[in-house]
């Protein structure tokens, strides 16, 4: 079931990389203060045609690696390392200790610092290497994807290998992260199979409707998921300001009837489209904030969520942050100027087409474990027959980005030290 290790993974993962970390090769390093912005210039040789790293005096002076400034045990700055902290401090003495393949620093105030090279090389400034950081260690590029894409793009784990090894856990997180959704075949035919894949990662994320939640056909339905009509693609909680943000689908029975077929579409993809071929549409969903909502009653708890947020969310780079659809769940009250209104309405639509005809249709399996990111993508199904021996049960749960990014970036840590390995089932 496993499929191809991706390329930062294999490089991850083979027994050269630790071969390599083990030792640089000792270098002859070359040092220069820039006297009117105090910049350290650090050039390697014998890569003389290479850029010299540049390093501002302010920062270096701030990150001192000293006991004093620095506290190895928590990996962290000593608050107190601030307490007079001089903005004005100056380079006075840089020398080069090659033995040791590291840079000593006397400041103006007479304090010194030592940072090695591997460190710095490690804390590059240069576009290219904040690049790499940013998607080895931050969180990686998103890979946008259309209908036509679908099956090449949907990897398949088995349930335990994910559960045994971290190796596939980490290909598994990384589908996630990358492409936005994954499938996990064979597991046990068990309500607890949502929560052993929280523990696996980290933990669950609790709501409204409570830690795992059940999707089956119930008559005295409050909550549009629980009614075996078709359910239009939507983004799952759209009225929480901070919305749980992967979702799990575990199918322990299907219905045996004509209907019951997931669909799904990559809402990034879309606003893509809409970026380049309706601007004008793309502005108003992008900035216009709807009211989302959610009133009601769950487990005897009476809830009345409300958010207000554009349908495409955008960093301060005009990346996206997140989506949000969902018609049952976007209020009556529409908090915005009347004038804006018509436009938006109009841009909505388009946006809701556009998403149908780049949706992809699948039936899962009782075992199968749909996994996507609740930020991108926009899910539903079709609607389905119940009768009393043919009944529809998924178990749904969700896990937040900040506890998947922090488990990958253990493994990852876990891997370049050589102990990523086979663990024991987590329950
Ligand atoms: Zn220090």
């Amino acid at each position: 079931m496993r499929t191809i290790t991706s390329c930062f993974l294999r490089k991850l993962l083979s027994p050269k990389q630790s071969f390599r970390l083990q030792g640089l090769s000792l270098r002859h390093i070359s040092t220069t203060v820039r006297e009117h912005d105090q910049m350290l210039l650090i050039k390697e040789h014998p890569q003389q045609s290479a850029k010299a790293m540049q390093f501002p005096g302010i920062w270096l002076r701030d990150n001192c690696q000293c006991e004093q400034c620095f506290h190895r045990d928590s990996l962290s700055r000593k608050p107190n390392s601030w307490t007079n902290f001089d903005t004005k401090v100056k380079v006075q003495n840089v020398t080069v200790d090659e033995s040791r393949q590291a840079v000593n620093i006397v400041w103006s105030d007479r304090h010194r610092s030592t940072f090695s090279l591997s460190w710095l090389k490690e804390r590059d400034f240069s576009s290219e290497a904040r690049e790499r950081y940013m998607n080895e260690w931050y969180r990686p590029q998103s890979k946008h994807w259309g209908k036509a894409d679908f099956d090449k793009i949907l990897k398949k784990f088995d349930y335990w290998d994910v559960m045994r090894s971290d190796p596939v856990l980490m290909e598994w997180l990384e589908a996630l992260m990358i492409h936005g959704v994954a499938m996990l075949k064979n597991s046990p035919l068990d309500i607890g199979v949502v929560k052993s894949l929280a523990n696996r990662i980290g933990f669950i994320r609790k709501t409204t409707y409570g830690e795992e939640f059940s999707v089956r056909f119930r008559p005295d339905a409050k909550n549009y998921s629980y009614l075996s009509e078709p359910l239009p693609l939507h983004t799952d909680l759209p009225y929480y300001e901070y919305k749980p943000s992967v979702t799990f689908l575990h199918t322990l029975e299907q219905s045996r009837s004509k209907g019951g077929w997931n669909t799904i579409v990559d809402g990034f993809n879309i606003a893509d489209q809409l970026r380049v071929h309706q601007p004008q549409h793309f502005k108003s969903l992008s900035e216009v904030r709807v009211n989302w909502c959610d009133i009601g009653e769950d487990a005897d708890k009476a809830f009345h969520n409300m958010w207000r947020a554009p349908v495409i969310n955008l960093d301060e780079n005009g990346k996206y942050a997140r989506i949000n659809h969902s018609v049952p769940q976007r209020d009556s009250h529409f908090s915005i100027d009347v004038d804006k209104v018509t436009p938006w309405y109009e841009a909505n639509a388009i946006f809701v087409r556009m998403a149908h005809e780049q949706e992809v249709t699948f039936k899962t399996e009782p075992g199968d474990v749909l996994s996507f990111n609740n930020l991108r993508m926009l899910h539903g199904r079709t609607g389905y027959d119940d009768s009393e021996r043919n009944v529809r049960h998924i178990v749904g749960g969700f896990v937040d980005w900040d506890i998947v990014y922090s488990k990958m970036r253990v493994l990852k840590r876990a891997a370049l030290a050589g102990r990523v390995e086979n663990v024991a089932i987590h329950a």
